[in-house]
This record gives C-alpha cells, sequence and structure tokens, in this order.
C-alpha cells in the first residue's frame, strides 16, 4: 500500500524528522517544513525533565529539488528546566546531520556547496544562484566546511622529504592598491600544497616551521627557494640540516633580466631614446632572450646582425653568453664539476671588463653558489610549486581578487592543495 509519509520522508532525506508541511508556490521556492522527531531531555543542571519553551523556526537554504531551489524549514525546539530555582536558562536542540549551528545553509548544502567551490573551482556567486541562496551564506559555508576539511586532513602533515617555498600576489588593496603577497608551502616531491600564508617574510615561514612538528622538520632533506634573502634566512634558522636548492628556473629568469637591462641601458645610451620598432636592439629582444639551442641558423644570424648593428662596445653580446653560460650550469651531470664550474663562473663574470649588470649577477652566483651547486644532488625545482601557484591564480580570477587572507587561504588550499575531499 502506498505510504505518503514514508514517500515524503525518502525523498526529503534526513534523518530522525518528521515531515510537518510541503508549499509549493507557483512561483520561487519549495519549502519543506520539518521537526526533529526528539523528546524532552533532561536538564544539565538539576536532571529534571526538560519542557519545550518555545518552537523557534529557522529557513535554511537546502540542495535543489528537481531543479527547483529548497528551503528547508526547521521548526526547532527551545528547552528549559522546569525548576525556578535551577540556574540552567533554556538551550535549542541541534542536530549536525540537519545543519551546524549558525550556518544558513544545510548540511548537504554546505557539503556540496564547498566541493563545487573547492575542487571544481566555481565561484561562490554562481553556487549561491544556483541554490538561490544569498553570497554570504554560501561563502560562510564554504569557509566553515573547508577549514573544518582542511583541519582533519591529516595527509597534510605527512612526511616531506623536499620543500618549496614560493610567494604569490594574492590581492592589491586599499586606496593605493598596496599589493598584498602570500607564500605557498609545497612538498615538491609529491607536487603537494601544504599551506598558504600571509605575507613574504622570513618571520611567516619560520613561524609556520616552528609550529610542524620537530620530527617533521628534522626530515626534510632539500629545501627549494628562488634567490631571496628571506626564505634563506627562514631555513637557516628552522632547517639548519636540510641542503638549501636555489630553483634553476628563477636563475636562469634572473640572468634573463639582467640581460634585458643591458640591452635597454645599451640603447639608451647609443640612441638616446627607449627602445623603438625598427631599432636593432629593440627587434633582438626576443631572440636574445629565447634559449639558444632553440634559435636556427637563421635566428642567429639575425640576431648577431643586430648585435653587431645596434652593440657597438659588445656589452649585449656579453650578457648574451653570461645567460647562455648561465643556463649550461643545468647541463652539466656531475655534482662536482658543476660546483667548481658554478664557483668559476660567479668569478669570471665578475670581471672588469664585464658590464655592471652582468657583475652584479657574478656577485648574486658567487653569494648562492652553495645552493645553486646543490641543485646537481637534489634534482628538484620550484616546478611544482609554480604549477600551484597558477592553479591558486585561478582561484584568484574567478573569486575576483580576495580580500580577506583567511578566505582566501581556505579557498587556494580547496582547490589547489587537492585535500581528500570526504563529503
Ligand atoms: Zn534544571
Amino acid at each position: 500500500m502506498f505510504n505518503a509519509t514514508r514517500a515524503c520522508e525518502l525523498l526529503v532525506g534526513l534523518p530522525a524528522v518528521n515531515i510537518l508541511e510541503v508549499d509549493e508556490p507557483l512561483v520561487g521556492r519549495l519549502v519543506v517544513t520539518v521537526e526533529s522527531r526528539v523528546e524532552a531531555p533532561d536538564c544539565p543542571g538539576c536532571g529534571q525533565r526538560a519542557w519545550v519553551k518555545d518552537r523557534p523556526v529557522v529557513d535554511l537554504v537546502d540542495l535543489t529539488c528537481f531543479g527547483r531551489p529548497v528551503t528547508l524549514r526547521w521548526r526547532k525546539h527551545r528547552w528549559c528546566c522546569p525548576r525556578r530555582w535551577c540556574r540552567v536558562g533554556s538551550w535549542t536542540h541541534e542536530d549536525p546531520r540537519i545543519a551546524a549551528p549558525r550556518l544558513s545553509v544545510t548540511d548537504r548544502a554546505g557539503r556540496w556547496a564547498t566541493v563545487q567551490v573547492g575542487r571544481a573551482g566555481r565561484a561562490v556567486s554562481d553556487v549561491a544562484g544556483e541554490l538561490g541562496a544569498d553570497w554570504h551564506a554560501i561563502n560562510d559555508a564554504v569557509i566553515a566546511y573547508g577549514t573544518a576539511l582542511l583541519d582533519a586532513d591529516e595527509a597534510r602533515v605527512a612526511p616531506v622529504e623536499a620543500l618549496g617555498v614560493d610567494e604569490v600576489l594574492f590581492a592589491r588593496q586599499g586606496r593605493w592598491r598596496t599589493q598584498a603577497w602570500s607564500t605557498s608551502i609545497v612538498d615538491v616531491a609529491s607536487g603537494q600544497l601544504l599551506d598558504v600564508i600571509e605575507g613574504r617574510s622570513a618571520a611567516g615561514l619560520c613561524a609556520w616551521l616552528a609550529a610542524m612538528p620537530t620530527e617533521w622538520r628534522d626530515a626534510i632533506c632539500w629545501a627549494v627557494l628562488d634567490l631571496s634573502g628571506p626564505w634563506r634566512l627562514a631555513f637557516d634558522t628552522m632547517l639548519p640540516t636540510a641542503v638549501q636548492v636555489a630553483d634553476p628556473f628563477h636563475l636562469t629568469k634572473l640572468a634573463n633580466e639582467r640581460l634585458d637591462e643591458v640591452r635597454r641601458r645599451v640603447q639608451n645610451e647609443t640612441l638616446g631614446h627607449r627602445g623603438r620598432k625598427h631599432d636593432p636592439l629593440y627587434r633582438s629582444r626576443r631572440l636574445l632572450t629565447k634559449a639558444d639551442e632553440r634559435l636556427d641558423d637563421r635566428g642567429r644570424t639575425k640576431l648577431l646582425g643586430l648585435l653587431d648593428a645596434g652593440d657597438p662596445r659588445g656589452e649585449v653580446r656579453t650578457a648574451w653568453h653570461a645567460k647562455e653560460t648561465v643556463r649550461g650550469i643545468y647541463d652539466i651531470d656531475d655534482p662536482d664539476l658543476a660546483a667548481e664550474f658554478v664557483e668559476r663562473l660567479g668569478h669570471d663574470l665578475q670581471d672588469q671588463d664585464c658590464p655592471p649588470e652582468v657583475r652584479q649577477l657574478g656577485r648574486t652566483i658567487v653569494r648562492w653558489a652553495d645552493q645553486i651547486s646543490a641543485w646537481h644532488r637534489a634534482r628538484v625545482s620550484n616546478g611544482p610549486t609554480e604549477a600551484i601557484n597558477n592553479l591558486i591564480k585561478r582561484v584568484k580570477r574567478v573569486a575576483f581578487g580576495f580580500r580577506r587572507f583567511a578566505h582566501y587561504r581556505i579557498r587556494a588550499l580547496l582547490y589547489a592543495g587537492k585535500p581528500a575531499l570526504r563529503i
């Protein structure tokens, strides 16, 4: 025989509730009114059976049903103690299977929204629109469930052999559009994002590392960094036994930047203006930064011709050679040979005949020689960190920039941190 109550219960799918009413207006939301199936509890103060004080009603955004937005109207029970002298006031019955206290979405809608925003990378406004909910209701739920999820994800503190850090611009704040930075901390062996912290200071990274278990810190063999002082200081302080590795990508990038500076200076000195379309040095800019092995004969002939025309003292050519030699560091297989090569290169580039920009590159290489040649033993790079930062930038674009770091961190970790989303 058809049991209407049971059918209703199946459709609503919530444990231990009575369905009081299903209201279906011609337009707008389906409203399902429920109450918890509960017996009066004992007073926590005196043990006396509590009385119902009143029945407050809360409206919760639920999952859509048959393509329509749904409100779950929960008639709650507020209890009170019947004994006048008992100090216990009143308290409201809660059931986290229906909804977490203080959130205005149901538990299942909150989890669903967290997966949509967190893993699928959808915008909060998009998910809110689908559920017919307020933006804040969904954002609060994503942050609350996301935080709980990340706290419970113990894999994030699993042993790490190679740790990498890198910075990301996460917002521009205030009237002067001040840059706000964050630091991504990544297990570069597995490509797992471990955390995102505010700022890009040594102190911030030190504090994060200090909060990790000692055994976890001790297990780190390699610490990968770009050529930046704060990371070096933090690793020196907190990971004294880990070998620091300078990221190859950043060193090559630095060599290219110096080359670009030389090109622009020589351009200005010889022609008295910034690069224009027909200036030989301006025309050479892409060929110069291209990897030498990717230049064909035609490209190389063209480049040399442009340098002959625009580089009378050979300074750009020197910087170009310097850049290619720096790249050559990573063609060497033997770690000892590489260390010798790096040491010698750093000093050679500081030769008086070199342009000042190249001498500066030489000084940087000498200062970071240990970290640069450590790569040949470690063979780890910040590649995974960069990849994760690109994911984070996607989250940032979807959210049109974040104002609050805490929200940004949760969203970045949900999306790029690949937590086990067991929801
Ligand atoms: Zn009582």
